[in-house]
């Protein structure tokens, strides 16, 4: 492709296989016809012209963790890897849209600055913020989505906007939450950061035989905990671990005596990296990790309990997060996302997609139906109204305005 400033990588060459490949296993076998390494805002323009005219597919890539694939395709990737740089000027930060959270969070911390945003050091700062963009500090300052100030957009028919709340924004209210690669391709997003708290770095284990105990006494505290305290809770083959960070002084942790207990005041970045293999399924080579999750307003009971951690068993890992706090203080309408009324969010991940249904099954009938845009289910059949609840309408409108052709779609997209 001429005139480009980033690479372009065709099958053959050497560079491609590594390339064509997201941070996924699942969806490593998809080889796209190109993969441009776009260096500026102009090589997106012209790749998505090259795109529109040639009817080729097209999706922009960050971090490629989607759970569904969708920055995978068989047409143009649009890596914007390069993309990576982060400023800071009069109090505010300028990222983009290629940078990773670990990229975010190191370049942030000589500011004394840091956003709220997810513990996977190789997540996309992007795909994070277009669907939400839940982690430790969220409880206290909201999603990451809540601390975008403005983006700079490539749209599908090639006009670059800047959007923010007073300028197209309809298109800034959409950007906040509802899921990437939809209405156009994001090049830097301009965030209101916060002040990088040391912290005291807490994680509690249990054998798995004190499970149903622990989630029950969990699901009734931590959601309500105070907005400095955020406890997730992980459950694997062998173990129960509840792991977070304190901001003050908040100790009291009502849940049964743990076998181990660590805890250690540190500062924030170390935290954030002594937390990253913690978090959701890290996707380690070569596990074709699978996952499905649902937003929960009530607790379980505890036969509910009883029943998921049966299904679960050896093979389905489960990690709880709290919501509540700032979460939930946010009106759903004020951005797209519109699950500020959950208490947990429960993902079941593997490697078998039989048993992870199964596990998922056994607790969705006390569900509130909703799913996190960020933790993409392709089982879903109602997805507008899970992903999107009463805000649907809303999306469907900007999608029709700024994307009228479709050229940025995948299956449950709007
Ligand atoms: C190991 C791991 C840890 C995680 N931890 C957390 C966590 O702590 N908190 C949390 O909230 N979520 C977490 N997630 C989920 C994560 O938020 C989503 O997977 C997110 O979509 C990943 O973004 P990405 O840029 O890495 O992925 P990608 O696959 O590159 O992108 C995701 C989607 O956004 C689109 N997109 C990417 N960049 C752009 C852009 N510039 N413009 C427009 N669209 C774009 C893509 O086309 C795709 O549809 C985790 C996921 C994994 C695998």
């Amino acid at each position: 492709m001429i005139g480009l400033t980033g690479e372009v990588l065709e099958p053959g060459m050497p560079g491609y296989d590594a390339a064509r490949k997201p941070a996924m296993a699942r969806f490593h076998h998809i080889r796209p016809r190109a993969v441009v390494r776009c260096a500026s805002t102009e090589d997106v323009v012209r790749t998505l012209d090259i795109a529109r005219r040639e009817g080729i597919h097209v999706v922009p890539r960050g971090g490629g963790h989607c759970f569904a694939g969708r920055s995978s395709t068989e047409g143009i990737v649009l890596d914007l890897s390069p993309l990576r740089s982060v400023s800071v000027s009069a109090g505010v930060a300028t990222i983009g849209a290629g940078a990773t959270l670990s990229d975010v969070y190191d370049e942030l911390a000589p500011h004394g600055l840091t956003l709220p945003a997810g513990c996977g050091a190789t997540v996309g700062i992007a795909g994070l913020t277009l669907g939400g963009g839940l982690g430790i500090l969220g409880r206290r300052y909201g999603l990451t989505c809540d601390r975008l100030r403005a983006a700079r957009v490539v749209l599908a028919d090639g006009r670059v906007v800047d959007c923010a709340a007073d300028r197209e924004p309809e298109l800034f209210w959409a950007l906040r939450g509802a899921g990437g690669g939809q209405f156009g391709v994001v090049t830097s997003l301009v965030f209101d950061p916060v002040p990088a708290p040391d912290a005291t770095r807490f994680e509690l284990i249990w054998p798995r035989a004190d499970a149903a105990a622990v989630v029950a006494a969990w699901q009734e505290w931590a959601p309500d905990a105070p907005d400095g305290l955020s406890a997730n809770l992980k459950i694997t083959a062998t173990e129960v671990v509840a792991f977070g960070a304190m901001l003050g002084t908040e100790s009291a942790v009502p849940l049964p005596p743990p076998a181990t207990e660590r805890m250690a005041r540190m500062p924030y970045g170390e935290l954030k990296r002594s937390l990253a293999t913690l978090g959701s399924a890290e996707p380690a080579e070569p596990g074709p990790v699978v996952s499905k999750s649902e937003f929960f307003r009530r607790p379980l009971p505890a036969r509910a309990i009883a029943s998921l951690l049966a299904s679960s068993g050896e093979d389905v890992e489960l990690n709880f997060t709290p919501m509540g706090g700032a979460y939930n203080r946010v009106p759903a309408r004020e951005s797209a996302f519109v699950h500020r009324t959950e208490r947990f969010l429960l993902e079941h991940a593997g490697l078998d997609a039989a048993r992870v249904r199964r596990s998922w099954a056994t607790v969705h009938p006390w569900g509130s139906g909703r799913v996190y845009p960020n933790f993409p289910d392709p089982d879903l059949t109602d997805w507008a109204r899970a992903y999107h609840g009463d805000n649907h309408s809303r999306l469907a409108r900007v999608k029709h305005a700024y994307d009228p052709r479709r050229l940025f779609r995948f299956p449950q997209s709007l």
